[in-house]
């Protein structure tokens, strides 16, 4: 058994869960084990088998998300929110095949960036959804060398810019976080208890019961496309199997919003097992278009470039004298 680095398992992280977004987006609103009757056994291919008007691997609005935000953390040099969320409002223009409710309301809103999703929350107290932890990925990788309390802060901000609901900002939190841990090559489940000591006491217990080891999918009160069960699930996937294709097989399988589920489980598998556990059969046909960039598509080896860059230390500043 290898173990991988830092920059493979950041690389892996943020393939993994496009892979999984992918892998997931032929199911969605499916029923629970919809996956498992198609592909009983793990290992035999087809399973990136497309559907539901997408291709095979093409890649759903969770990863161009994900993408946006991780460009506009490269060529602005960090966290600019006014331009993640221009970035963010010019792919909604361009009319993407899938986005979430919360995000569309806020994105075509046309109120300034640091407005907008608290007025859409204060209008329909509902924006608890997964759509700000299913793209974080890509600033996980990135503010993981910072430590805790940066990466937390840092999730908590991107995500407030689409959801109002703390809830939301919290779980995006938690992911950052364990994602961290991961990079690291420390098992991020055994982080659980001092993540969730640093998640807003006001929201602790409800992440806490999804989190718990013997918690499953089964107990959800809300549909997992909700933060709680989308983290829950991812966790419990990730707790409940062996392997990277064994985790995200779990996330399809639960049925529901099978694209996000998979995504987050995906990242957080990648992170774990590194790059190697990644099926080529699944990185090859992966693709992420990029609505209202024109006919930009991202492939695998483009978007572990991409990853690579995030996950680098900044370079030393020259010193001018
Ligand atoms: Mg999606």
């Amino acid at each position: 058994m290898t173990h991988p680095g830092p920059t493979p398992r950041a690389i892996a992280a943020v393939l993994g869960s496009a892979v999984g977004d992918a892998l997931g987006a032929p199911f969605e609103f499916g029923p629970e084990g919809a996956f498992s009757a198609r592909f009983p056994r793990p290992g035999h291919g087809g399973e990136m088998c497309g559907g539901g008007g997408w291709d095979p691997g093409e890649a759903t609005d969770d990863t161009q998300m994900a993408v946006l935000l991780g460009e506009s953390l490269l060529e602005c040099g960090g966290l600019r929110l006014p331009d993640v969320f221009d970035r963010f409002r010019r792919w909604a223009a361009g009319g993407p095949k899938d986005i979430g409710l919360a995000t569309e309301a806020v994105l075509t809103s046309g109120d300034p960036w640091d407005l907008a999703a608290p007025l859409h929350f204060q209008v329909n107290q509902r924006a608890a959804g997964n759509g700000a932890l299913m793209r974080a990925t890509t600033s996980a990788v990135h503010f993981a060398p910072r430590g805790r309390e940066a990466t937390m802060d840092a999730a908590r901000r991107i995500a407030a810019l689409t959801h109002g609901d703390r809830a939301a900002w919290e779980g995006t939190a938690v992911f950052h976080e364990l994602i961290r841990v991961a990079l690291t090559g420390e098992d991020p489940l055994a982080a659980l208890p001092e993540t969730l000591a640093a998640v807003h006491p006001g929201h602790r217990e409800r992440f806490a019961a999804v989190l718990a080891p013997d918690w499953h999918p089964d107990r959800a009160t809300e549909f997992n496309g909700a933060v709680w069960p989308c983290l829950g699930s991812a966790v419990w996937a990730l707790r409940t199997t062996t392997s990277y294709e064994d985790a995200v097989r779990a996330a399809v399988d639960l049925g529901g919003d099978t694209d996000t589920v998979a995504a987050v489980t995906g990242g957080l598998a990648g992170a774990v097992y590194g790059p190697d556990a990644l099926p080529e059969r699944w990185t090859d046909p992966l693709h992420v278009p990029l609505p209202g960039y024109g006919d930009r598509t991202l492939r695998a080896p483009q978007l572990s470039e991409l990853a690579r860059r995030l996950a680098s230390p900044e370079p030393p500043e020259v010193d001018p004298s």
